[in-house]
């Protein structure tokens, strides 16, 4: 067609609905795409997250390239470099593991692509423009002070016994929110309120590969039996649901919450709904709420500012140092949640449906 039928063709049509709105969606349709890898779609959060990213790049006129790399980094790595040949105007990454991408994030800045670190950071590269996450130092401090409140530590109770569990320690995230709780946690050891039985403290001793709830079981397991047999276990530190439930299922094995056996304090993280009912039956204490909606769209408005040449709005600019350069970030706040405000938090938000839970 030629430009000047083209253009007739736009403004007859634009008449014909009496929309400007139409015509504005038929330019905003054209902002180009937008390419996001997803580690994993072995957590229900990383399938609300791509969710919602595909969602609010398609109101804002991008075309969205979602992949899973079902945690395997080769696999996430050749992904990635597939989204590179489709022309993108900007990659949003949540790494596997956040060390491994500098040789094909080289070759999206030599392709003028720019780079999003999405939840987690990327590290050891310079080409990473902007970091969208929340506040992984404050969810620790909000798992330990689920703790610390069930246990009713700050009232001088204890000593109890804990054991801790990290996240994957390949993602700098496991290392924030193990410090942010030991940043409550660590007084009390000190001060013998709590005991750490097996002495296992510290990311190289206590942290998960890939975030593996059956590691963590298996972990769990060999706790019990070396270190508990005739020992209660009052609280579990746990980074994150899928976790919860496998030290949860090691628990029950050896008749935790039944009898006389109490449950251990055990937190979590992502707010899934196996970890949500599992709170309701009394097993799981608390779990941190995290709106993927809200991180969908911060990490939307960058990708907008970034392409109409403006600088997009960040809160935190010492924090997330990759290595290479402090990395630019939003962060949004995490939500601890127990049994008392589940419904408020998670239901009256509209992140979940009643009927969903119970
Ligand atoms: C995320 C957590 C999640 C964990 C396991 C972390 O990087 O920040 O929300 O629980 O990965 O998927």
């Amino acid at each position: 067609m030629k430009r000047s039928t083209f253009l007739k063709t736009l403004v007859a049509s634009v008449a014909a609905t009496g929309l400007m709105g139409t015509a504005s969606l038929v330019l905003a349709q054209d902002k180009g795409l937008v390419a996001v890898s997803m580690p994993t779609k072995s957590s229900a959060r990383w399938i609300a997250d791509g969710d919602n990213m595909v969602k609010q790049l398609k109101e804002k006129g991008y075309k969205a390239d979602l992949q899973y790399a079902e945690d395997d980094i080769p696999n996430q790595l050749a992904q990635i470099e597939n989204m590179l040949t489709k022309g993108p105007k900007v990659l949003v990454i949540a790494a596997i593991d956040g060390t491994t991408l500098s040789d094909v994030l080289q070759k999206a800045a030599d392709k003028g692509v720019k780079v999003i670190a999405y939840d987690r950071l990327i590290r050891g590269s310079k080409n990473v423009d902007y970091y969208a996450t929340f506040d992984n130092f404050q969810v620790g401090v909000l798992q330990a002070q689920s703790i610390e409140k069930a246990l009713d530590l700050k009232g001088g109770k204890g000593p109890y016994n804990i054991e801790l569990f990290g996240g994957s320690p390949d993602d700098n995230n496991a290392f924030f929110f193990y410090n942010g709780a030991m940043s409550v946690l660590d007084p009390y050891i000190k001060s013998g309120k709590l005991v750490v039985r097996s002495k296992q403290m510290g990311m190289d001793k206590v942290g998960t590969l890939r975030w593996d709830g059956a590691v963590a079981q298996a972990r769990m397991d060999n706790l019990l039996s070396a270190y508990y047999s005739k020992e209660h276990v009052d609280a579990v530190l746990s980074p994150y649901d899928g976790l919860s439930i496998g030290i949860l299922s090691s628990l029950k094995g050896v008749g935790y919450g039944s009898g006389s056996l109490k449950m251990p304090v055990v937190t979590g993280q992502d707010a899934e709904v196996p970890s949500v009912k599992s709170m309701l039956r009394k097993e799981q204490t608390s779990t941190i709420f995290k709106d993927t909606r809200e991180l969908a769209k911060v990490t939307v408005s960058m990708v907008d500012a970034m392409m109409a040449g403006k600088t997009p709005e960040v809160n935190d600019t010492k924090t997330y140092n990759n290595g290479v350069k402090v990395v630019p970030s939003y962060l949004l706040k995490p939500v601890s949640v127990d049994a008392s405000n589940w419904k408020q938090v998670l239901v009256d938000s509209g992140y979940y449906k009643e009927s969903q839970i119970k």
